[in-house]
């Protein structure tokens, strides 16, 4: 198909949507706000994530997590809290994305700490080589390296969102559950559409786009109430590399918090204390209040840096 006809049916699916269902259904775009945050404590069991001197990702997201857990339930009881899991056990990335599918959660929260880790080459002693060149032998005597893990002085928090070349992946993850952010009666309006219909194709675009304004609203908020905390903020990002494929394949917007450096030893001491788990906590807390006002309030927001 030319690139006219895509924009024509494009135009065509997008009026569609607008007009013939909007009015029908009420507000197709605001389902419902936020009732339930399912909250994702990175990594587990056999995948330790991140180490640092004397601790693992693994555990320190999971404190955190629980932490997190426990101040909403006190200080938002109206939100259920869905966890991908408050033990030590190992879940593929897909089988956490399921269970948050299935949990039917308004906002994914993803539990990290980064690594940093520095390596300085030393020489360690010599070695002879001896190398053949137009049938002569040379002897010659090189340097033997080694590399040394030193501890990184890079600290602070980083809050992600998937990246944009992933939106497609977002919208298929909206198309294989619809329920989570459709009304029953548009679904049923549209149950006789063809999954590629131009007018569905529509709506899990527009839902996307606003996944993600409202996943970029939620990290630059995490960071801000970070900086207010006094940590070292490095700001709300994009990334596509791996890791991160569990927010473009849950069907609600999506953050994964990177709490601080586990490979800096101040962070990770800070990671592990009762006030640091707790600190951290409940910025993000600070943050999801603001977010839910935000949403419920309808305020428009910027989505720049
Ligand atoms: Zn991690």
């Amino acid at each position: 198909m030319n690139k006219k006809t895509f924009i024509y049916i494009a135009l065509f699916g997008f009026t569609i949507a607008l007009l013939s269902f909007i009015p029908k259904s009420g507000n197709v775009i605001q389902k419902h706000t936020l009732r339930k945050i399912v909250i994702d404590a990175g990594h587990g069991g056999k995948d330790y994530g991140a180490t640092g001197k004397y601790s693992s990702e693994k555990d320190v997201s999971l404190s955190v997590a629980l932490k997190l857990q426990e101040l909403i339930q006190a200080q938002m009881p109206d939100i259920e809290i869905y966890m991908t899991r408050t033990t030590d056990v190992y879940d593929k990335v897909t089988e956490k994305a399921n269970k948050a599918n299935a949990a039917g959660g308004d906002l994914f929260v993803c539990i990290h700490c980064n690594s940093s880790e520095v390596y300085h080459r030393t020489i360690t002693g010599y070695k002879k080589v001896t190398t053949k060149k137009h049938g002569k032998k040379h002897t010659e005597k090189v340097p033997i390296y080694s590399s040394v893990r030193v501890p990184s002085e890079v600290k602070g928090t980083e809050t992600y969102i998937w990246g944009i070349k992933k939106n497609n992946d977002k919208a298929k993850a909206l198309s294989e559950n619809e329920s989570m952010f459709m009304d029953s009666s548009l679904i049923n309006e549209m149950k006789d559409f063809d999954p590629e219909d131009p007018a569905k194709m529509v709506l899990y675009s527009l839902k996307t786009k606003q996944f993600l304004d409202r996943s970029f609203n939620l990290a630059n908020t995490i960071e801000d109430e970070f900086a207010k905390s006094g940590r070292i903020s490095r700001g709300a990002k994009q990334r596509n590399e791996k890791g991160i494929w569990v927010l473009q394949a849950v069907a609600m917007p999506a953050v994964l918090v990177e709490t601080g450096f586990i490979s800096n030893e101040e962070e990770e001491n800070y990671l592990n204390s009762p006030t640091g788990q707790t600190e951290t906590a409940q910025c993000i807390v600070n943050a999801i209040k603001r977010y839910k006002y935000t949403l419920e309030n309808k305020i428009s927001h910027s989505t720049g840096n």
